[in-house]
C-alpha cells in the first residue's frame, strides 16, 4: 500500500462513474465501497460530496472540495507560490498517469489457431534461457516488441472475455480477431466481433493459416467487410495482418500492428495509486495454496500488500511473473501470480489492496451486511418493465438488445423493425443478432452489457436459462414479431412499468378480542367472503371509518399457525402495528397485484 494519499477534488455532487475516473479505479470497486458503508448506488447515481470523501478516504485517497479549491487559490492568486495540497494534485493527478502496456485478448472461431499464436508469440518472443527458458502457465504474458511491453491474456475465446465483462472486469484493450484463411467468418467470428463491439474495445483481424494452399484472403477481407470490419487496405479502420502460426510468418506484423493501435488508444494508469485489478485465473496449488493470476491495471502491487477480493482476502506470501520470476512488486498491466489469498475468487472479480488483514475483515463483515440487510438486484441487471423507469431517472438512455431467432428470415425483419424504433431520447442498441438458439454465452453478453435478451422461436438452453437466473438477465420469449416490437415499443414509451393495484381478497368480522401477555391483542375473527392470507394486508374499518391499515402479523386457526384461512371459519389475526380491536369492527384482506395496461 502507498503511504502518500493521492489527493483528488471532487464537487459538490459527482456521478459514481466520474468519482471513479477520478481516482482510476474500477466504478465496481466505487460501488462496493458505497455498499460497504450501506449506500446501495449504480453508476451513474450522483452522491454528494460527503459520500464521496467518506468512500475515496476508504479507498486511500485525500479529497477536497472543489468549491474549497477553487476559493483558496483565487485566495492566494497573487502570491507566487501555490498552495502544498495543490502542487500534490498536479504531481500526483494526472501527470502521474503513465503509459503501461496494452492487453490483449484473443477471439475467433473454434480451431482458427488463437491458441497456436498465442504459444509462437510467446515462444518467439519471451527470451529463451531466463528461468530455464520454461514459461509457466499463468493465465497472461507479456512480450516485448522493440522495446515495448505487450500484455497477452492467455485465455482465448470470447467466453471468457465476455465472463470477465459481467463480473466488471475491463481487462481487454484490444481484441485480436484469429480469422482463418481457408475457412473464413464462422458463426463464432460473428459473435467474437459482436462481443468486441458491445465492449467497445478495438479490434485487430489476424488472418491465420495463410500458409495452406486453400487460404482466400480476398473472400475473407469481403466477409469481414460485410461483418463491418472495411480492413485498412481497402480503405477502411480495421487493421488485417496475415499470419500463420504454423510457419511463424507475419508475427512481426502482427506485434507491430498491436503497437500502433495501442499508441492511438493510449492506455494509461498511475503506478502510485492504490492497487486495483482484475483476477485472471485462481486455482489450488499443492502445496502452496490459492494461487491466483492477477492483472495490476492501476498503481503498484507489493509483495506483504493485503489483498481484498470479493470476500478473501490475505497478506502476498510471494508473487511470480509468468516466467516463475520472483517479483518484488508489479506495476501496471503486468500479470503476476500470487500466493496468500483466503479463498479461491472468480475469474474476473476486481481486485483492491486494503490497510490490513483487520481492515479486510471489517470491509468484508459490512459488505456481507449489506448485502444481508439489502438483497437487491446487481446493479447492472434490467428488464424491459424497469427500463423507462431507469430512462426516467437519466441512468440510461441506450436500451441494449441480443436478439436470437430461428431463422434468418425472420431476424431481418425483426432488426429492422427494431431499428426504426431509436428516437431522440432512446437509442436502441442491437448488440447481437443471430440465429440458433439463446446459449450461455448469449447471457454473459447480455450481463456484461446490462442487455435484455429477446428470442424469436427459439429456446434457452438448460446452461443459458440458470445463467440467466443468476446473472438476472432477462430472457423474452416470442412467436410473433409484432409483439415483440410492441412490447419493446411499449418499454422504451414507459407503457410497460409496471402497474400495481390492490385487489380484496375477504372480508372478516372481529367478534372477540383477546389479550395475550408479552404479545399483545389478537383478533378473533368470523371470515366472512374470500379469504384471509399469511402474507396479505389488512384494513381496519369501524362503521364507515378506515382506522389502520398494515400487514397481517400472525393468523390463527385453532391456534395453529396458518397460511389461509377460508370463508365460513373462524380464526385469530394480529395486524402489525395496531392492538386496539373491539368487536364489530371489519378487517379488510388485500393484496397488491400486478395489471397487465
Ligand atoms: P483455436 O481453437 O482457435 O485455439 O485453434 P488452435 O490454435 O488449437 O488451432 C487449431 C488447428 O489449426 C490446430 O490443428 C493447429 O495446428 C492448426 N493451425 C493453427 N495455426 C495454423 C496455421 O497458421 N497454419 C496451419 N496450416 N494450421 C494451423
Amino acid at each position: 500500500m502507498s503511504n502518500t494519499k493521492t489527493l483528488i477534488e471532487v464537487p459538490d455532487f459527482i456521478t459514481v462513474r466520474d468519482l471513479a475516473a477520478v481516482m482510476h479505479v474500477s466504478p465496481i470497486n466505487v460501488i462496493k465501497e458505497l455498499m460497504s458503508n450501506g449506500i446501495m448506488a449504480n453508476i451513474n447515481q450522483e452522491i454528494d460530496f460527503d459520500t464521496a470523501a467518506i468512500v475515496a478516504g476508504e479507498m486511500g485517497f485525500d479529497v477536497v472540495s472543489t468549491a474549497v479549491a477553487i476559493a483558496q487559490e483565487e485566495a492566494i492568486e497573487s502570491e507566487i507560490s501555490r498552495p502544498a495540497w495543490r502542487k500534490v494534485l498536479a504531481s500526483e493527478d494526472t501527470r502521474n498517469l503513465v503509459a503501461r502496456p496494452p492487453v490483449i485478448t484473443m477471439l475467433g472461431h473454434v480451431d482458427h489457431g488463437k491458441t497456436s499464436l498465442l504459444d509462437v508469440i510467446r515462444q518467439t518472443n519471451v527470451q529463451a534461457g531466463e528461468a530455464g527458458g520454461i514459461t509457466q502457465h499463468i493465465g497472461a504474458y507479456q512480450v516485448a516488441h522493440n522495446g515495448d511491453l505487450i500484455t497477452f491474456l492467455d485465455t482465448p475465446g470470447h467466453a471468457a472475455f465476455t465472463a470477465m465483462r459481467a463480473r466488471g472486469a475491463q481487462a481487454t484493450d484490444i481484441a485480436i480477431l484469429v480469422v482463418a484463411a481457408d475457412d473464413g467468418v464462422m458463426p463464432q467470428t460473428r459473435e467474437a466481433i459482436d462481443h468486441a463491439k458491445a465492449a467497445n474495445v478495438p479490434i485487430i483481424v489476424a488472418m491465420n493459416k495463410i500458409d495452406l494452399p486453400s487460404a482466400n484472403p480476398a473472400r475473407v477481407m469481403q466477409q469481414l467487410s460485410e461483418n463491418g470490419l472495411i480492413p485498412d487496405e481497402w480503405d477502411g479502420d480495421t487493421m488485417v495482418i496475415q499470419v500463420s502460426a504454423k510457419e511463424k510468418l507475419g508475427i512481426d506484423d502482427l506485434l507491430e500492428a498491436i503497437l500502433l493501435v495501442a499508441e492511438d488508444i493510449a492506455p494509461k494508469a498511475n503506478p502510485s495509486a492504490s492497487p486495483t485489478g482484475t483476477v485472471l485465473e485462481a486455482r489450488m496449488e499443492k502445496g502452496k495454496g490459492v494461487m491466483v493470476t492477477l492483472l495490476v491495471q492501476n498503481g503498484t502491487l507489493k509483495q506483504g500488500d493485503t489483498l481484498l477480493v470479493g470476500e478473501d482476502y490475505g497478506r502476498i506470501k510471494a508473487m511470480f511473473d509468468y516466467r516463475g520470476k520472483r517479483l518484488k512488486q508489479a506495476s501496471p498491466s503486468t500479470p503476476v501470480s500470487a500466493s496468500g489469498l483466503s479463498g479461491i475468487p472468480e475469474a474476473g472479480s476486481q481486485f483492491e489492496v486494503v490497510e490490513s488483514e483487520k481492515a479486510a475483515r471489517k470491509i468484508i463483515a459490512d459488505r456481507q451486511e449489506a448485502n444481508r440487510t439489502q438483497p437487491i438486484g446487481r446493479s447492472g441487471a434490467i428488464s424491459l418493465d424497469d427500463f423507462f423507469s431507469r430512462l426516467q431517472e437519466g441512468e440510461t438512455k441506450t436500451l441494449n438488445l441480443v436478439v436470437k431467432a430461428d431463422v434468418q428470415g425472420s431476424l431481418e425483419p425483426i432488426t429492422n423493425s427494431l431499428n426504426k424504433l431509436s428516437n431522440d431520447e432512446v437509442e436502441l442498441e442491437i448488440l447481437l443478432a443471430a440465429t440458433g438458439n439463446i446459449t450461455e454465452s448469449d447471457v454473459m453478453l447480455a450481463s456484461a452489457s446490462e442487455a435484455i435478451i429477446l428470442g424469436f422461436n427459439v429456446e434457452a438452453d438448460p446452461i443459458a436459462r440458470a445463467t440467466a437466473n443468476s446473472e438476472q438477465v432477462e430472457i423474452n420469449y416470442y412467436n410473433i414479431i409484432y409483439k415483440l416490437i410492441e412490447d419493446v415499443d411499449k418499454a422504451m414509451k414507459g407503457l410497460l412499468a409496471p402497474v400495481y393495484e390492490d385487489v380484496v381478497i375477504g372480508r372478516a368480522e372481529v367478534r372477540q378480542v383477546f389479550r395475550i401477555k408479552g404479545a399483545g391483542n389478537i383478533a378473533g375473527c368470523y371470515m366472512r367472503t374470500g379469504e384471509a392470507r399469511r402474507n396479505a394486508k389488512a384494513r381496519i374499518i369501524r362503521g364507515t371509518t378506515l382506522l389502520y391499515t398494515g400487514p397481517v402479523s400472525s393468523l390463527k386457526h385453532l391456534s395453529e399457525n396458518v397460511r389461509e384461512v377460508k370463508a365460513g371459519f373462524e380464526f385469530g389475526v394480529n395486524i402489525s402495528g395496531w392492538d386496539d380491536y373491539y368487536p364489530g369492527d371489519f378487517i379488510e384482506f388485500f393484496v397488491s397485484q400486478r395489471v397487465e395496461q
